[in-house]
């Protein structure tokens, strides 16, 4: 079915989908490491790239091909490549377009390890980087020099919450030839389309809201136009990070309830963060929907609603921060976000740890910071849950 012109939640369920010779209802597993070619003509002729037929797994196949091509659709691009994790798609992209002597500008609080990989590895392959604060634009054109290849950019950063605009970010990254790259995984594209606003490349860690149900771990690069998608899959054929089909069918199946699962996060999430900013023990919240966020009127303008990431600061600081992650009950103590059930956990001593304090310090993650993922749970629960933990600090 050609969705092209429908709807987004159309778009979610039936995008992508690959017809086979059953006419089964839901792209089914292609689980084989190789295709067979009809003849020595066929496998050269898709080897040359003048036949589109499967090679092998690595390269492509077909039920991860109705990922990408669901995902492609989704975020406005000219195609996607899926990849194994998250940070395989950070580490693809930045393979892709980095080298020797090349510069990246980066948001200071963007996820932990897709900085740290900079420090610890790029730096050693000549690659120089700046990190800024990206929500303020003016320090995004001072880091900007002659060799800067891309500005990347995360927004709402992980965990800090802070917005970075997009569009205008973007104009002037492309004043000076940079490619935009946007990590989107706190949005996804229910919320937020980063192409649309100006970016060249989107990427996810499909972990998170686009697969939704804590059960794989994946990513996915979207790029804008043709060249940019060839560069970027190429190198992700090569460094072999490639997206298994079983994954693939289970990402793809999570997909299609994003906006459902997305409305009610959201709206428990409005209800939660209201909730801790009313509450006597809570110093500070930090949620894109509450009209005390800093950046409250750019999150109404670039994104179509507020996702479901808080996170807040307790007056007891980071002991009484452990009081409320050790007696949550309905809440897990865990890493990761974006999935059907609430989860709590701690930046600078899990997510973040792998940054050095200095770094943790200038991104705004302090030691008391607490990371809550709201879940499709009833929401009285989640709260009750909260509150039943908080009186005993
Ligand atoms: C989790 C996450 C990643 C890394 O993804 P993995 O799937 O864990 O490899 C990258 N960016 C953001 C914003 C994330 O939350």
């Amino acid at each position: 079915m050609n969705t092209k012109d429908k709807g987004f939640n159309t778009k979610l369920v039936h995008a992508g989908a690959y017809d086979d010779v059953f006419g089964s209802a839901v792209t089914p597993i292609y689980q084989t490491s190789t295709f067979a070619f009809k003849s020595a003509q066929h496998g050269a002729d898709c080897f040359a790239g003048k036949s589109d037929g499967f090679i092998y797994t690595r390269i492509g196949n077909p039920t991860t091909k109705a990922f990408e091509d669901a995902m492609a659709e989704l975020e406005n691009g000219f195609g996607a490549t899926a990849t194994s994790s998250g940070m395989s798609a950070v580490s693809s992209v930045y393979m892709a377009l980095l080298g020797m002597g090349k510069h990246i500008v980066c948001s200071a609080s963007v996820y932990g390890p897709s900085r740290s990989i900079l420090e610890r590895d790029f730096s050693r392959y000549g690659v120089e980087m700046t990190f800024v604060d990206t929500s303020d634009l003016s320090q995004i054109k001072n880091a900007i020099k002659d060799n800067t290849a891309v500005l990347y950019i995360e927004t709402p950063t992980n965990p800090t919450m802070q917005l970075t605009d997009i569009e205008e970010a973007s104009k002037i990254a492309h004043e000076h030839d940079v490619t935009v790259v946007v990590d989107n995984t706190f949005s996804s594209p229910y919320l937020q389309k980063p192409l649309d606003l100006g970016a060249d490349v989107v990427l996810h860690s499909v972990t998170k809201y686009i697969n939704g149900h804590a059960d794989i771990v994946g990513g996915v690069i979207i790029a804008k136009e043709e060249v940019m998608h060839k560069k970027i899959r190429a190198q992700m054929v090569y460094l072999g990070g490639n997206m298994d089909p079983h994954q693939a069918f289970l990402t793809h199946r999570g997909l299609k309830t994003l906006s459902i699962r997305m409305e009610r996060a959201e709206a428990n999430a409005m209800k939660v963060a209201e909730y801790l900013e009313a509450h006597p023990k809570v110093e500070w919240v930090l949620y894109p929907g509450l009209k005390s966020h800093p950046q409250h009127e750019l999150a109404k303008k670039q994104m179509n609603g507020f996702s479901s990431m808080i996170s807040f600061g307790l007056k007891g600081g980071l002991e009484a921060g452990k009081i409320v992650m050790n007696n949550v009950h309905l809440a897990a103590l865990a890493v990761s976000l974006g999935g059907v059930e609430t989860l709590i956990q701690h930046p600078a001593s899990m997510t973040h740890a792998s940054m050095s304090k200095e770094a943790r310090e200038q991104a705004g993650i302090s030691d008391g910071l607490v990371r809550f993922s709201v879940g499709i749970e009833t929401v009285e629960d989640i709260i009750e849950d909260l509150d039943q933990a908080m009186a005993k600090i």
